[in-house]
């Protein structure tokens, strides 16, 4: 019995009978990664721009097996539409031609992924409005897909070596939760071999990694080859050295608002590891209460650990100069509260919009370094977190996504890893939004 008892019933026969019959929702059983498994649950297509996208082919056919081009009669796993060409505003009506017979026979957990052209530097008032319409066209289709199918739009810079990366990543059972976003992958100024030999596992740090977001994210990173130092306060030692263990980790106890806080891990990772290549800032607290009646306590206390600490940490560890390594990936922790707001959270929402600004500042600084920075904001996740929402609320945060249901934290955790991977490339100063598309927010 998962923690979503509406999902567990409506999943079952005289629940299904009875839902489908009244309208209420059915969430779909949402298929996740595990290692062993094809990346797709069905044959893919490629409907191409007017230029053949031969890269995208090629891609697509290491990927999975099957067409690359329709055939009748045929329900795909998933879909690449290449509308990188579009320019003008009647170059928009084909895509709906040729992706609308595809999406109608879409299988159940099927995936759709638009391409399109990277809007910096992109000349032409009527290019750019033709190329935002893809955006609406992406984020109507997460809303009207079913069974677990997801749509994203990927916009990319001409040249990346990025979108390998990006589109295995999309197409897999690794988004589950990832819907109706857009996300730029950018040109390339990273080495894309990163600094992982096979004698030296990559070394990660997580905050806050004694429960939760955080100790999937560190069996996550682990499960990808690092070795994972498993930050939190001392007071959560026990729950810490369990995932610790579980991981083949280390702990580390350390508050991180302490004002030595930066230099104390600075030291343990150069003493004991010679540097690090992946910093995550998950550490997170929330002290709900409305505006008028939050105090100074309230207020700071949820900027310290949310916002300052991510914050100082980083500058901390750039001014020491050798503990990140090249390559290095930094990946915090946003939320779609941070993005839309939310009702008694403004201390919260601040910190979590203040986490996007400071990945879009820091990016630029860590791109001449060769490093990334970028921020995951998860919507409603299961966790100790939301389960102490008061019911109503929970169910309606749950169910307001284009899902239906609550994510897990393995699924932000799959974004995490993903961002922190020494092959994901171009994409930097961003925000991934794992949440099923939250009906909240952009
Ligand atoms: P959680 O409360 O289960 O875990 C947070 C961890 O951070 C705890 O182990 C805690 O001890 C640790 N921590 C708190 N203060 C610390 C400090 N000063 N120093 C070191 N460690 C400290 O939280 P979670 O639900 O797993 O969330 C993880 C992150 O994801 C947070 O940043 C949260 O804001 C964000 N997030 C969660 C959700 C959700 O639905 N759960 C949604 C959006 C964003």
């Amino acid at each position: 019995m998962s923690a979503d008892a509406y999902a567990d019933l409506v999943r079952s026969g005289v629940g299904a009978a009875v839902a489908k019959r009244v309208g209420a929702p059915r969430p779909p059983r949402l298929r996740r990664h595990r290692p062993g498994d094809d990346l797709l649950v069905g044959p893919a297509v490629l409907l191409p721009g007017p230029d053949a996208s031969p890269d995208v082919a090629a891609l697509l056919a290491g990927f999975a097996d099957g067409s690359v081009a329709p055939e009748e009669d045929t329900r795909y796993g998933a879909v690449v539409l290449d509308a990188r060409h579009v320019r003008e505003i009647c170059d928009l009506a084909p895509i709906r031609r040729d992706l609308a017979p595809v999406f109608r026979g879409m299988r159940g957990n099927g995936r759709v992924i638009l391409l399109g052209a990277d809007l910096a530097p992109l000349p032409g008032i009527e290019a750019r409005a033709a190329q935002r319409a893809l955006d609406g066209i992406v984020r109507t289709l997460g809303k009207e897909a079913r069974g677990g199918t997801t749509v994203n739009l990927l916009r990319v810079a001409e040249g990346s070596r990025g979108l390998g990366p990006a589109l295995e990543f999309f197409l897999s059972a690794r988004s589950a939760f990832v819907d109706g976003q857009v996300l730029t992958v950018g040109p390339t100024s990273e080495d894309p071999t990163g600094p992982q030999t096979p004698e030296e596992p990559r070394v990660a740090v997580v905050t806050g990694a004694a429960q939760g977001i955080g100790a999937s994210i560190a069996e996550i990173l682990a499960r990808e080859g690092a070795h994972v130092v498993c930050v939190d306060l001392a007071a959560q030692g026990e729950g810490l050295a369990r995932v610790a263990n579980r991981v083949g980790g280390s702990t580390l106890h350390l508050d991180i608002t302490a004002p030595a806080a930066a230099q104390r891990l600075g030291e343990h990772l150069r003493r004991r590891f010679d540097g690090v290549d992946v910093v995550v800032h998950n550490a997170g607290i929330t002290r709900d209460r409305s505006f008028v009646n939050l105090d100074d306590r309230g207020w700071d206390s949820v900027l310290a650990v949310n916002l300052q600490a991510p914050l100082r940490l980083t500058e901390g560890l750039l001014d020491q100069g050798d503990v990140l390594r090249a390559g290095a990936r930094i990946v915090c922790l946003s939320s779609i509260n941070g993005i839309a707001g939310a009702k008694g959270q403004s201390n919260y929402a601040a910190s979590k919009s203040g986490v996007i600004g400071l990945v879009e500042a820091l990016a630029p600084v860590l791109a001449e370094r060769g490093m990334t920075v970028n921020a995951v904001a998860p919507g409603f996740i299961e966790t100790a977190m939301t389960a102490a929402i008061p019911v109503v609320a929970r169910e309606v945060g749950r169910r307001a996504n284009s899902l239906q249901q609550g994510g897990l934290p393995v699924d932000v955790a799959e974004a995490v890893a993903w961002l922190a991977a020494p092959g994901t490339l171009g994409v930097t100063g961003q925000v991934l939004r794992v949440c099923g598309q939250n009906l909240v927010g952009a």
